[in-house]
């Protein structure tokens, strides 16, 4: 019943997705979320741990697009430093900007993952697009009740899910 919810892998994060990871998948393409992804949603540019993750992606050929629910301002500015397409505003849970995102790097399904901390946003609208996905643990949880209330319903959905 939850199965739209269900990321394909769960890792603790980005530093534990390393080249043989996509390799081994077969993925040439990542849709990258940023905010509790890549950077805490509070820094505004990629630090050591996001630029070595995207420095690896890179140096192993695979494209990579930034895909943020965020505004424009905030995604813009995280991705100059770096060559890469990014759709802000991306509405997800819906699919119109990953695959907008896709179109961009002229990705396949079959061979693009997409990479985010949250199941109802970032895991849905990747399923909804017909790809892989990837769930980390947000670098840093928001502290709002609205967010609790998501993280609570989150831990139901993957509670009834192994693997
Ligand atoms: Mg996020």
């Amino acid at each position: 019943m939850f199965k739209k919810f269900y990321p394909d892998f769960r890792v603790n994060s980005i530093k534990d997705l390393d080249a043989d990871f996509f390799k081994e998948n077969n993925i040439h393409f990542a849709v990258l979320d940023i905010d509790n992804t890549l950077v805490s949603y509070k820094t505004a540019r990629a630090d050591k741990m996001a630029r070595e993750f995207l420095d690896m992606l890179s140096e192993n050929g695979i494209k990579y697009a930034f895909v943020s629910n965020n505004h424009k301002s905030r995604v813009e500015l995280f991705s100059k430093d770096f060559n890469a397409p990014f759709v802000s505003h991306a509405l997800k849970p819906f699919a119109v900007g990953v695959r907008r995102a896709m179109s961009k790097m002229g990705a396949k399904k079959t061979k693009t993952v997409l990479i985010g901390d949250q199941v109802f946003t970032d895991v849905y609208a990747g399923k909804r697009a017909g790809i892989k996905t990837v769930m980390v643990n947000p670098i840093e949880a928001k502290e709002t009740p609205f967010f609790g209330f998501k993280r609570y319903f989150e831990r139901i959905v993957l509670k009834n899910h192994k693997g």
